[in-house]
């Protein structure tokens, strides 16, 4: 059996198989269901629950793409549940069927995973959007909190809490996300320095089982399953419902980028930010390879603090670190922003003439991709196939990651941004599902590329994905001990070198929750007995 090589004799086998898997999936090849099979004799008896809201098997097509647009794997039917029950319902339903039954449910948040994640070949596909209840209530205690539906986008909850003055305390550079879809892995920003990720930042989860069951769970109650779900790639349940802590918003955003040359300067620079209390309130930073003209680029929403340096810098041709910063303020009580700002930035070491700064409303800030997707869209580039490759690295080993990634593979980053920011992990909890590297500073490298289906020069797919394998590659050759996030892997083989010694605790929650491993069959991880996917796998 594959699975039975040794690691290092069977590595680039694998991930030729990965490769070549991936084109295989893209080309929706996967074999379908007769119309008179057993799954859809099955699908046929799932009709019969009558549920508050209601089961499609017409025009569907939709819930087979994501935002990665990689992956595209039809399903059988798409549940729009009104209510915890039509989930309830309809997982136990499938779970009474027993290990005969080769269903599989798959919550789909807002369908931005980038690899299939939410999708379920052959299988049922849980709207989650259309779940809308309970409607959004805020406590505006001494420690405020707002209960949502896990099919609520984060935007959307921002709106409601500004009304009372409060915001979440950690978000996602990006908020047409779900509750669900970002609690399911981690969800970070530039804010998680501070308040960790979003999974820190919740109080308390309704979650529907893989038996069915409707459980209530927090840090005091069921708090395995609390632990198991958050960062739990959807093994284990399906979210309904999340209580998540608020904080009171500040009015207005001090938005500030400074250039490095050097990836030292820089990450020391970034490593001292994350560590002081005195700081910014949000602190990230990207790489830029050869890019021309980049200033110029950022006048329209930023302005230099020195016009004629800023006019004679040069970016092409260099490899070029930016500091990306954030302080929060209301320009009521807080007279001394900018002097408060000076300070902290005179502790820094960036090029002096290429400091930015900007000021904007605070939701504007928050809500900043939201313009770029806005102009994509005019332009009919969103709805490309975006190869994303998420990295955590550890602190000691950034450097080495730097020099060879940046120096010898990534050439340039015309494809779309490389954002690179390091986090303490003592302000994570640690008995969720979420890995990370072992060590207590571990940078966030993420490749954010988009490619064009059609092209087959170095924005094309293939291309951009060659080069991801050779980074994923090069960090396993070099043992640099990096996580992904946004894990996606082929075999199981790989997922328990990934988990390393949390895998027994990840398969143990599995068989307690999901024991059928019905839920969320789009991450790969574990297949249910005779599933579809697992047929096609081994043929
Ligand atoms: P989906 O893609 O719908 O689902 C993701 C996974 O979660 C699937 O396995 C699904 O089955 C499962 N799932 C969905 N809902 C539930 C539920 N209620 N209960 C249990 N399981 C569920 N991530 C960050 O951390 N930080 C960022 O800054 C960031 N920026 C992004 C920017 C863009 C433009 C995009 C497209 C993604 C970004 N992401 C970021 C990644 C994002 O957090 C994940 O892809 C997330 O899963 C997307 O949420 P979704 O609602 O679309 O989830």
């Amino acid at each position: 059996m594959i699975t039975a090589q040794p690691q290092s004799f069977f590595a680039p086998v694998r991930s030729l198989l990965a490769f070549v898997l991936c084109f295989a999936i893209n080309r929706e090849n996967l074999p379908t269901a007769s119309p008179h099979s057993v799954p859809s004799i099955m699908h046929s008896s799932l009709a019969n629950i009558s549920f508050d809201g209601n089961l499609s098997f017409d025009n569907i097509q939709h819930v087979a793409k994501d935002f990665g647009n990689i992956y595209h794997l039809m399903p059988s039917a798409v549940l729009h549940p009104k209510s915890v029950f039509d989930i309830s319902s309809a997982i136990k339903y499938i779970f009474d069927m027993g290990s005969t039954s080769e269903l599989t449910v798959a919550a789909r948040g807002h369908g931005h995973s980038l690899k299939g994640q939410a999708q379920a070949y052959q299988g049922v596909v849980i709207n989650m959007e259309s779940l809308n209840v309970p409607a959004m209530n805020i406590q505006a205690a001494t420690l405020p909190y707002i209960d949502v539906s896990a099919g609520e986008l984060w935007i959307n909850i921002l709106h409601e809490s500004l009304k009372h003055g409060l915001a979440p305390k950690s978000w996602t550079d990006y908020l047409h996300l779900t509750v669900g879809g970002t609690l399911s892995n981690a969800g970070i920003s530039g804010q998680a320095f501070r308040h960790g990720p979003q999974i820190n930042n919740v109080h308390q989860l309704k979650v529907v089982t893989g038996r069915g069951e409707i459980v209530t769970c927090s840090e005091e109650h069921n708090a395995d399953l609390f632990h198991a779900v958050l960062g739990g790639l959807g093994q284990f349940g399906i979210i309904t419902e999340a209580r998540i802590a608020l904080e009171r918003a500040p009015k207005k955003v001090k938005w500030i980028r400074a250039l490095y040359s050097d990836i030292s300067t820089f990450t020391k620079d970034q490593e001292k930010l994350i560590s002081s209390n005195d700081s910014f309130d949000y602190i990230e930073g990207f790489a830029i390879i050869n890019r021309t003209g980049l200033l110029n680029s950022w006048r329209a929403s930023f302005k230099p603090k020195d016009p004629v340096g800023a006019n004679h810098f040069i970016s092409e041709g260099r490899i070029l670190f930016c500091l990306e910063v954030a302080k929060y303020f209301d320009p009521q009580e807080y007279k001394h922003i900018d002097k408060d700002i000076d300070t902290l930035l005179t502790k820094l070491s960036y090029i002096e003439s290429t400091v930015f700064m900007s000021e904007v409303a605070y939701l504007d800030f928050l809500d900043r991709v939201h313009l770029s997707e806005m102009k994509l869209r005019e332009k009919g580039l969103w709805e490309v196939s975006h190869p994303w490759l998420n990295l955590f690295v550890p602190r000691s080993r950034i450097h080495e990651f730097s020099e060879e990634v940046f120096g010898d593979i990534v050439r340039d980053t015309s494809n779309g941004p490389v954002l690179i920011y390091p986090m303490n992990k003592s302000r994570w909890k640690n008995r969720t599902s979420l890995i990370t590297p072992e060590e207590e500073v571990f940078y966030i490298v993420a490749f954010l590329f988009s490619a064009m289906s059609s092209s087959t020069g170095k924005n094309g797919l293939e291309p951009i994905l060659a080069q991801h394998n050779k980074i994923l590659q090069f960090c396993q050759r070099r043992r640099l001990g990096i996580k992904q996030y946004l894990p996606h892997y082929y075999t199981q083989e790989d997922w328990k070198t990934h988990f390393g010694t949390h895998w027994e605790l990840f398969s143990r929650r599995k068989r307690t929750y999901d024991p059928l491993a019905i839920l969320a069959p789009g991450q790969n991880i574990f297949q249910r007995a005779n599933s579809y996917v697992r047929h096609w796998f081994s043929t």
